[in-house]
C-alpha cells in the first residue's frame, strides 16, 4: 500500500484535533466525563487516525487536479471530469474511424469490452453484405465459406487471449463479386497496464493474386492444349510411386505410353487446329477409359502417359494385356471433328515395375520398350522385357561414349569416289562417319548415328565432320582439283537449328573452301519435315553456292511439289532400288521414273550402291548421270582418296579401284 503526503496530513490533523478536544472540550464546558466515556472516545481517536491514514476517501476534484500536478500537466480548474474524459475518447475514436474511413485500406476494430465491430467503408465493401454488415462479426461469419468460418472463430478467440496478432487466408461469397479470398490481419491494442482495449485489424482483397498463384500452379502442372496434367506433374507423381513401391515390396503399379502413329500425318494433311483436335480427344478417351486413381497426361507432343496404380497381383499380366488392348482398340475408333474423319493407331509401351529404384530409369525402360514398339511396326503393344532393359541400358554407356568420342574427336571420315558415268572421272566424294573407338574399334555409322540423332549429340559431331570434310576438299583444290566436290551428310537436327547458315559459312571461311566445292545430302525425310523452314535454310545455302543434294531418293514421299520449290541440284537414287536392277522388274520401272523425273527437272542424278556391271549399264542406258558404289570403289581413307585424285587425274578410273590402292575400309 503507498502511504501518500496527504495521508499523512490527514493523520497528523486527526491526532492534533482528537488530543486539543481531549484537553480542551470537558474544561471549556465544565464537564465530569467518566472513565468509560474516555475509553469510547479514544477508541473512536484510533480508528479515525487510521482511517486517515489508510483510508481511500478522498475528494474526487482534488485528487484529480493533484494527481494531474504531480505530473506537472497544467489543467485548467473544473474542466477535467470524468465526462470530459468519455468525450475525448469519443472524439479520437471518430476521428480514427474517419481516418480508416478514408483510407484506401479495409479497416476493422474490435472493442472487446462493449463486443462492438467498427467497419471501414471498404472493410463493408470487401465483405459485401446485403442488408448492412452490422457492428459485430456475424455478417463476415454469414458470408465465409463454411470450411474456414471454424479456423476464423479459432484464430480470433485465440488471438484476443493471447493478446497477440494473427494473419488468416479465407474465403467469402460477395454479394456482388462473388467469390473473393481475404487476407484477415489483426493487432491487439493493449493499455499500460497490459489489458486489451482493442483489436485493430485490416482485411485485404487477395482474389487476383490468388487467381494468378492458382492459374501459375494450373500452368505448371497442367497441358494447355488437353488440359491434362503434363509431364513434370507425371514425372513426380511417378516418383511417389517408385518410392512407395520401394517402401512397400507388394505395391505394383504399371507405367503406360501411348504414341499416335503418324501424328506428323495428321499435322500435315489436315492442319494444326485438327491436329490439336484429336489430341484432345485422344485425352477426353483417355480419361474416359481409365478408373479414376489412374493418373493420365500428355507427356510430350503426341505422346500420352498413364500411371495405373495399386494393381492387384492375382492374374495381374493377363488383366493388363485385355485392359491395354481394349483401351488401344477404344483410341481405334473413328474420330469426327465437325465432319472431317480420322482413323488412329497407337503404339503402346506398358511397364509393370519391378526393382526400378528410381524414376528416371523406369522412363529410360518405357521410352526404349516404346521404341521397340515403334520398330516393330504401326499399332503394336509392347511389354517391357529384361532383355529391353539391356538394351536401355546398353544404349545408355552407348551415349556417354559418344559424348566422350565427341569430345576427344574420336570419329574420322572416309571418302566414297563418285564417278561421272560416261567420262569415267571423278567428280566429287561423299564423306562418310566412322567412330575409331579406342575400346572397340571402327563402328559404322548405323550403330550410333541414330543414337547421336536422338539425343542431339549430332549437332556438335555433324560440325566436327563438316570441318573435317571441307578441310580435305580443301587440300583437292589445293592441288589443283578445282571442281572437285565433298557431299556431306546433314541430319535432320542439324538443318533444324536456327544458325546452319552461319555454321555452314563459318566453317567455309575458317577452311577457305570456295562454296562450289560442298555438297550437303539431306533426306527426303528431312526436306519435308518442316517444308517451310527448309526452304528458307536451303535458299540462303544455295546464295552462298553451297549445292543441295536429297540423299535415298525414293524411300520418302518423293513429292514433285518440294522438288520444284527448292534450290535442288541432286537427286541420289536409293541403293534400294539400284540393288534389284534391271532384274526385279518394280525396282527397274522406279529407277526409271526416277531418272526421268530428275532429268525433266534438270536435275543431277547419282546412283547410289551400284555394285554390279549390268546396273552400270542400265543406269548409263537410261541417261544417269553419276554413280556411287562398290563396283568402283569402297570408301577410302583420305590419303587414299588423294592417291586416287592424282593417279587418275588424266585417266578413267578402273572398277575396284580400292584394289589398286593401300589401305580399305
Ligand atoms: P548414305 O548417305 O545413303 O550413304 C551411303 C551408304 O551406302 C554408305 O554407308 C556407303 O558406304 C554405302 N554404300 C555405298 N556404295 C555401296 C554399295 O555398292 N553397296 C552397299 N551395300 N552399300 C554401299 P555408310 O557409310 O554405312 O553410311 C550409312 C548411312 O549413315 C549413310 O547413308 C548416312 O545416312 C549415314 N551417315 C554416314 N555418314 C554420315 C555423316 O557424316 N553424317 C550423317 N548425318 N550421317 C551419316
Ligand atoms: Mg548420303
Ligand atoms: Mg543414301
Amino acid at each position: 500500500m503507498i502511504i501518500r503526503p496527504y495521508k499523512i496530513l490527514r493523520f497528523c490533523a486527526v491526532v492534533v484535533v482528537s488530543i486539543l478536544v481531549a484537553v480542551f472540550v470537558p474544561d471549556f464546558l465544565g464537564l465530569s466525563i467518566n472513565a468509560v466515556f474516555w475509553a469510547c472516545y479514544w477508541v473512536f481517536a484510533v480508528l479515525m487516525a487510521a482511517l486517515a491514514l489508510f483510508g481511500r476517501f478522498r475528494f474526487r476534484k482534488y485528487r484529480a487536479h493533484k494527481m494531474l500536478n504531480d505530473f506537472e500537466v497544467p489543467v485548467p480548474e473544473l474542466s477535467v471530469t470524468a465526462f470530459d474524459h468519455q468525450k475525448e475518447a469519443r472524439e479520437k475514436e471518430s476521428l480514427l474511424q474517419s481516418f480508416f474511413n478514408v483510407s484506401a485500406e479495409a479497416y476493422w476494430d474490435f472493442n472487446p469490452s462493449i463486443g462492438k465491430v467498427f467497419w471501414s467503408d471498404r472493410a463493408v465493401q470487401i465483405v459485401g453484405v446485403e442488408g448492412g454488415i452490422g457492428d459485430s462479426f456475424a455478417s463476415l461469419l454469414s458470408n465465409m465459406f463454411e470450411s474456414d468460418r471454424d479456423v476464423f472463430r479459432n484464430t480470433i478467440s485465440e488471438a484476443l487471449e493471447q493478446k497477440k496478432g494473427f494473419s488468416l487466408e479465407v474465403r467469402l461469397h460477395n454479394a456482388i463479386q462473388g467469390m473473393r479470398s481475404l487476407l484477415i490481419n489483426g493487432n491487439p491494442q493493449l493499455n499500460a497496464e497490459g489489458h486489451l482495449v482493442r483489436m485493430i485489424g485490416t482485411l485485404l482483397d487477395i482474389s487476383v493474386h490468388k487467381t494468378t498463384q492458382r492459374d501459375l500452379v494450373y500452368s505448371i502442372y497442367h497441358d494447355s492444349l488437353t488440359g491434362l496434367k503434363n509431364r513434370r506433374f507425371f514425372l513426380e507423381h511417378l516418383d511417389e510411386e517408385v518410392i512407395r513401391a520401394t517402401n512397400r515390396p507388394d505395391y505394383l503399379f504399371a507405367l503406360i505410353f501411348v504414341d499416335i502413329d503418324r501424328f506428323n500425318g495428321i499435322n500435315d494433311s489436315f492442319g494444326h487446329d485438327f491436329a490439336n483436335n484429336v489430341l484432345r480427344e485422344v485425352g477426353d478417351r483417355l480419361v474416359r477409359f481409365c478408373s479414376d486413381d489412374s493418373l493420365v497426361a500428355r507427356i510430350d507432343g503426341d505422346e500420352f502417359g498413364i500411371i495405373l496404380k495399386d494393381l492387384d497381383g492375382i492374374k495381374l499380366n493377363e488383366n493388363l494385356k485385355s485392359m491395354v488392348y481394349n483401351l488401344q482398340s477404344r483410341l481405334k475408333h473413328e474420330i469426327d471433328i465437325d465432319g472431317r474423319k480420322v482413323l488412329l493407331n497407337v503404339s503402346m509401351a506398358v511397364v509393370i515395375n519391378s526393382g526400378f529404384k528410381d524414376v528416371e530409369d523406369l522412363v529410360a525402360c518405357a521410352d526404349t520398350t516404346l521404341k521397340q514398339a515403334k520398330k516393330n511396326g504401326s499399332g503394336t503393344v509392347q511389354f517391357f522385357s529384361s532383355g529391353i532393359r539391356q538394351k536401355a541400358m546398353e544404349l545408355y554407356r552407348l551415349e556417354i561414349e559418344l559424348r566422350k568420342a565427341i569430345l576427344y574427336q574420336e570419329f574420322i571420315l572416309v571418302y566414297q569416289p563418285i564417278v561421272n558415268i560416261r567420262t569415267r572421272k571423278v567428280s566429287g566424294f561423299e564423306a562418310l562417319v566412322r567412330w575409331n573407338s579406342a575400346e572397340r574399334g571402327f563402328i559404322p555409322p548405323s550403330d550410333f548415328i541414330p543414337m547421336a540423332e536422338e539425343t542431339g549429340l549430332i549437332v556438335s559431331m555433324g560440325e566436327q565432320i563438316l570441318r573435317m570434310a571441307c578441310a580435305t576438299a580443301k587440300a583437292w583444290v589445293d592441288a589443283g582439283h578445282k571442281d572437285l566436290w565433298v557431299a556431306v551428310n546433314f541430319s535432320a537436327k542439324q538443318f533444324a537449328q536456327d544458325n546452319v547458315k552461319d555454321e555452314v559459312s563459318r566453317v567455309l571461311a575458317e577452311t577457305r573452301l570456295p562454296p562450289k566445292n560442298l555438297k550437303l545430302e539431306i533426306t527426303e525425310y528431312t526436306a519435308m519435315k518442316d517444308s517451310e523452314k527448309i526452304e528458307d535454310v536451303m535458299k540462303d545455302l544455295s546464295k552462298m553456292g553451297v549445292q543441295i543434294s536429297i540423299d535415298d531418293f525414293g524411300t520418302g514421299y518423293s513429292s514433285l511439289i518440294y522438288l520444284k520449290r527448292y534450290p535442288i541440284r541432286t537427286l541420289k537414287i536409293d541403293k534400294s532400288f539400284i540393288k534389284g536392277v534391271p532384274t526385279d522388274p518394280d525396282n527397274t520401272t522406279i529407277a526409271k521414273m526416277v531418272i526421268l523425273m530428275g532429268k525433266t527437272l534438270n536435275l543431277e542424278l547419282i546412283a547410289e550402291g551400284v555394285e554390279t556391271r549390268e546396273q552400270l549399264d542400265f543406269l548409263r542406258a537410261e541417261g544417269c548421270d553419276l554413280i556411287q558404289g562398290f563396283y568402283y570403289s569402297k570408301p577410302l581413307f583420305s590419303h587414299d582418296a588423294m592417291r586416287l585424285i592424282e593417279r587418275y587425274a588424266n585417266k578413267s578410273v578402273p572398277y575396284h579401284v580400292e584394289g589398286a590402292l593401300l589401305s580399305k575400309v
